[in-house]
């Protein structure tokens, strides 16, 4: 699927990397004086579509050895923000796994118009390398994240990523010896942290399984085998998701029933969830769509450290853990509902269970852990309007129609709109040329039409885009800007709006605004001292701090400056 451009590119953007990443562990290696050995294991854990402000919402009921164990004993950046605009999985997972912008490592979105192909590729899609099955027999599960079903293929590997992850450096600086492995509930989440050398399994909502795919095995490992012969997702079917808790003890125990949120094909609106039978196409799903999905990462990530020997040795291994069961739920019931806080609860539970093997198995003071997520949530319009906020539904057709219109009435050209997937429209640039009309031009009075649309805060065209900016909102849309694979307008919805299709997802991110882009980071284990950090920072530091942090490097993550270059350059 690489263009012969983007290979190129990818020379380029290699070199780029390689020199930010490993500096600090090559200036460590020349003067070091300390042992080999401090740091087994990176443990990089994202919880996708955590919001920073999830953390304490709830945080009062939290026990002392998930959340709190964070929050107590590490260091806490309580204003992280992410820079890029398109907030998505495979945008933030990708930023905190390279340390590099998307404009850079080249996931802008989870989805957009391949030139090659003439048509939506989806992030990781790559056909050379199809999944490994897992059974003899294949089931097919019932496929409702919308952006995966745009893939043409099942096939999955690292090859779209255009920088090397952490996991990369530390196989190539320590001769091949590091283990790196990254385990998800999505396909996303798994092969952005395992990067290029290391190796993915995700979840399939086909079998319930954790799979891979023919990049990263031949054959599958026998404890991978193992684990999936005790078809644990099966074992969730005809039970049910119920409340930790006593229902009175929830902060939004009052809102449980609302008509806004997605029932899905028969999981309920309310509680107890009821999931489906064993052998329903849908089961694997549901059971993602709730704390069970995430328990069967960690079982999945416990058999990993055993049987792969990770922290076993004084090389540094890495192991990224995405926990995807938060994101599903808040887009089903939204980040206000009754299920996101009984999630966020059992999450602590599921984090506690997960310190506490690490710290039996390979010791706490030998890990390090950097915890974050890779975007945050806006709400369901329809409840910031019960709370008295302006807010709507923006769906792909309206745009579509808008720039219809305007291309009509002000070029007269007929569908002059050749895609559109959130937040990229391409238009029919050959249509444009035809015509005889000026490309940039054309591109700049259709942007401006769409802008003050319904739900619509800005449309900014591609000459725009890649003009020196000044202002944050613009440069957020600079830094999530590839020439070949970016479209030529920028789509912004208003604060608060929705803006992806019509459908079961009922609440979605993807926002340049605040609740989309406030993420918690969060360093611990090792010798990282508790402390809480209050200036502004972003996760696009997260790997370069690693890096810093894994080699042998004195200096202490609080008197560090790695984070300057997140703030002070680009
Ligand atoms: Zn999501």
């Amino acid at each position: 699927m690489l263009l012969r451009s983007e290979q190129i590119l990818r020379m380029f953007r290699f070199t780029a990397i390689i020199f930010i990443v490993t500096l600090p562990m090559t200036t460590a290696a020349s003067d070091d004086s300390r042992p080999p050995g401090d740091v087994r294991l990176v443990l990089q854990i994202t919880i996708d579509g955590m919001r920073n402000d999830l953390l304490y919402r709830y945080g009062q009921r939290f026990g002392p050895g998930g959340f709190r164990y964070l929050l107590d004993s590490g260091t806490v950046f309580t204003n992280a923000h992410y820079q890029h605009a398109n907030t998505e999985t495979i945008v933030g997972h990708t930023t905190l796994a390279t340390g590099a912008f998307p404009a850079d490592h080249g996931m802008i979105g989870n989805v957009w118009y391949d030139r090659d192909s003439d048509e939506l590729a989806y992030n990781i899609e790559d056909p050379a390398y199809p999944p490994l099955p897992s059974r003899s027999k294949r089931q097919i599960g019932e496929q409702v994240d919308p952006a995966q079903r745009l893939a043409r293929t099942q096939g999955r590997s690292p090859a779209s990523i255009l920088a090397e992850t952490l996991g990369d450096r530390l196989k190539a600086y320590y001769g091949g010896r590091s283990k790196v492995f990254a385990v998800s509930g999505k396909d996303r989440g798994a092969v952005s942290m395992a990067g290029h050398v290391g190796k993915a399994f995700w979840l399939s909502t086909d079998s319930g399984d954790f799979i891979t795919s023919r990049y990263y095995y031949d054959a599958y490992p026998a404890w991978v085998g193992e684990w999936n012969a005790e078809r644990r997702a099966e074992s969730f079917g005809d039970r049910q998701w119920e409340l930790l808790n006593e229902l009175d003890t929830y902060l939004l125990g009052h809102q449980d029933d609302r008509e806004y949120e997605t029932d899905l094909r028969g999981y309920g609106r309310v509680f107890p969830h009821r999931y489906a039978a064993a052998g329903s196409p849908i089961l694997p799903t549901q059971v993602i769509v709730s704390p069970a999905g995430d328990r069967l990462t960690l079982s999945f990530a416990k058999a990993l450290v055993h049987a792969e020997g990770l922290g076993d040795d004084s090389i540094p291994d890495y192991l990224g853990i995405s926990f995807s069961g938060l994101d599903a739920v808040n887009h089903f019931f939204g980040p206000s509902s009754l299920e996101n806080e009984d999630m966020v609860l059992q999450l602590d539970r599921t984090l506690e269970d997960l310190f506490t093997f690490i710290d039996q198995t390979i010791g706490l003071e030998k890990i390090l852990i950097a915890f974050s997520a890779d975007h945050g949530m806006a709400e369901m319009p329809e409840y910031m309007t019960e709370l008295g906020f302006r807010a709507g539904r923006l769906y792909p057709e309206d745009i579509i129609i808008a720039a219809n219109h305007a291309g009509k009435v002000l070029f007269d050209i007929e569908d002059i709109v050749k895609f559109y997937y959130r937040p990229y429209l391409y238009l029919e640039s050959a249509k444009i040329e035809a015509a005889g009309l000026d490309t940039d031009n054309v591109q700049r009075e259709i942007a401006a039409a769409l802008t003050g649309q319904a739900g619509v805060a800005l449309a900014v065209a591609r000459a725009e885009i890649q003009a020196p900016q000044t202002t944050p909102l613009l440069q957020q849309i600079q830094r999530n800007f590839h020439p070949v694979r970016s479209g030529d307008i920028y789509v912004v919805q208003s604060p608060y709006w929705f803006n992806f299709d019509k459908g079961p997802v009922a609440a979605m991110h993807g926002s340049p605004w605040r609740y989309d882009t406030h993420v918690p980071i969060i360093f611990a284990g090792a010798d990282i001292p508790s402390r809480v950090v209050h200036r502004p920072v972003h996760p696009v530091d997260v790997a370069p701090t690693l890096s810093a942090l894994v080699g042998n490097d004195r200096t202490r993550l609080v008197t560090r400056r790695n984070f300057a270059r997140g703030i002070v350059s680009r």
